[in-house]
């Protein structure tokens, strides 16, 4: 899994650094698939998964996950863009997403993205032995709400191992000390999804793509992490 997510990683630094006004969801998703694809191996883990056509999933502004790359979705200046990322490597699986401005935000977006990211690294932070679920939920919500930011509900992380998505289900809210206990070698993909808006979402007609129902942006950040008796350890960034 460490191996996949270290692709991973180098994938999402690719598109971070291809993220421009003028590209298209399409051009990143064909380049993240060839870089991908260039590691003896290794395959994108959401092409075919439930029938989802491409390897990336890309969501835009009040899009919150599993936008479809298009060639006629073209990034314009002071959007945001959501890019998740999943890669197999010899049967087993890594998950980890980011999202970036596009081109220039107003520092109102800037921190929205801030603070959705810091909220992941705090969900990680109770990634422990002997730590439950909510602990890491109730981390995520916590941080999230102080910044005045929604939680979506409907949508939650997951176990990743052998299968993109295994047992237990992670959610981003919860209480302490509540849900199932963590154990030494789970590994579990930690995945704030928060609104600047209410946390409500609604499916478009496509029936992947999920935006906020009050068209309030969106952001998603993302890291498959081990539960060892050092601590959480991050797979898809490097150490
Ligand atoms: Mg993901
Ligand atoms: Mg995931």
């Amino acid at each position: 899994m460490a191996r996949a997510g270290a692709i991973v990683f180098a994938t999402l630094d690719l598109c971070r650094g291809l993220v421009k006004p003028g590209i298209s969801t399409e051009d990143l998703d064909r380049e993240a698939e060839k870089f991908i694809r260039s590691h003896p191996g290794a395959k994108p883990s959401f092409k075919g998964l439930y029938g989802f056509p491409k390897s990336l999933c890309i969501s835009v502004n009040e899009e919150v996950v599993h936008g479809i790359p298009s060639p006629k979705r073209i990034l314009r200046e002071g959007n945001i863009v959501s890019i998740d990322c999943g890669v197999c490597v010899e049967g087993f699986h890594a998950d980890s997403a980011i999202t970036v401005p596009v081109g220039h935000v107003p520092p109102e977006t800037e921190r929205f993205l801030e603070t959705t990211r810091q909220a992941l690294m705090a969900g990680i932070e109770q990634a422990r032995l002997g730590n439950h679920i909510g602990d890491i939920g109730h981390a995520v919500q916590t941080v999230s709400e102080a910044g005045g930011y929604g939680v979506i509900r409907e949508l939650v992380g997951h176990g990743v191992g052998t299968k993109m998505h295994e047992d237990p289900q992670v959610p981003n809210h919860g209480k302490p000390k509540r849900g199932e206990r963590l154990l030494e070698g789970m590994t579990i993909a930690i995945e704030p999804m928060i609104t600047m808006g209410d946390y409500k979402t609604k499916l478009l007609p496509d029936k992947w793509t999920v935006v906020t129902a009050d068209g309030s942006l969106a952001a998603h950040f993302e890291h498959t992490v081990a539960v060892t008796r050092n601590g959480p350890r991050i797979l898809t960034m490097p150490a």
